[in-house]
């Protein structure tokens, strides 16, 4: 299976804090609202079916669902879906929660889905290339994917390593290992070789001082999210 068990381990550690804004998943807290929207804008998930794969505690779940999407929500985490379980329960939202790889559901649901999200989760699997190509199989034609990850070079090395985990400290020591990021031009290689189409690319910076995070155009050189399509 396409799973690393020490990695799994760290969000086990974490997950009862998930939806504290104020613990170490503040930062998805913060980027949350910000992708959700460029999400919903650039394809709306009103009435659709949406898949979140790697939901950890079910963030975007829960804020695609408040958008309308019908969302189911997949992770390998046991305490994280949990977690993600019992939110939506008290936030009395309709999602399913599963835990199972993306490459079984893939086998199981093929084109069923007309959105699927998988964010802050390739750079913590062996094979991100896989969960790729489960992600577009289980798209259906027309359908959008999103991406999203932490680029390979020095820079964010020094941002999303040393400034993040030891500087700021706004993430655990040990939440990333700088070699499995990913550059968006291997990312959108596997795109291309899961036969999908890349359409948009935006960077997520973070300025210390104000502690705002912010989409922008230009800027790849450390987080950023990619929007492609499964062609008809
Ligand atoms: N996508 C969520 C959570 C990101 S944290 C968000 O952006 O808000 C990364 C998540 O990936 C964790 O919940 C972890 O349990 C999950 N994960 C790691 N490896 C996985 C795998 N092989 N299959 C499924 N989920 C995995």
């Amino acid at each position: 299976m396409n799973i690393d068990q020490s990695e799994l381990d760290k969000f086990e550690a974490l997950a009862s804090r998930w939806w504290d804004p104020e613990s170490e998943f503040k930062p998805l807290h913060q980027i949350n609202p910000l992708r959700a929207n460029w999400i919903d804008e650039l394809a709306p998930v009103a009435g659709l079916e949406v898949l979140d794969v790697g939901c950890g505690g079910g963030l975007l779940s829960e804020a695609l669902s408040h958008r309308g999407a019908k969302m189911m929500g997949i992770d390998m985490g046991e305490k994280p879906l949990g977690v993600a379980q019992l939110h939506a329960q008290q936030s009395g939202l309709n999602i399913e929660y599963q835990r199972i790889t993306a490459e079984e559901l893939a086998e199981q649901h093929p084109e069923r889905f007309d959105r699927v999200c998988c964010l802050e989760m390739l750079e913590h699997v062996p094979d991100p290339g896989s969960v790729v190509a489960a992600c577009a199989k289980m798209t259906k034609p027309g359908g959008w994917l999103f991406f999203s990850t932490i680029n390979r070079n020095p820079k964010s090395y020094l941002f999303a390593i040393i400034g993040a985990e030891y500087v700021l400290r706004l993430l655990p020591r040990g939440t990333h290992d700088w070699q499995k990021f990913i550059r968006p031009s291997e990312l959108t290689g596997y795109c291309r070789q899961a036969g999908l189409e890349v359409k948009k690319i935006k960077g997520m910076t973070y300025n210390p001082i104000t502690q705002i995070y912010k989409l922008v155009d230009k800027d790849v050189s450390v987080n950023y999210i990619l929007a492609v399509q499964k062609p008809l």
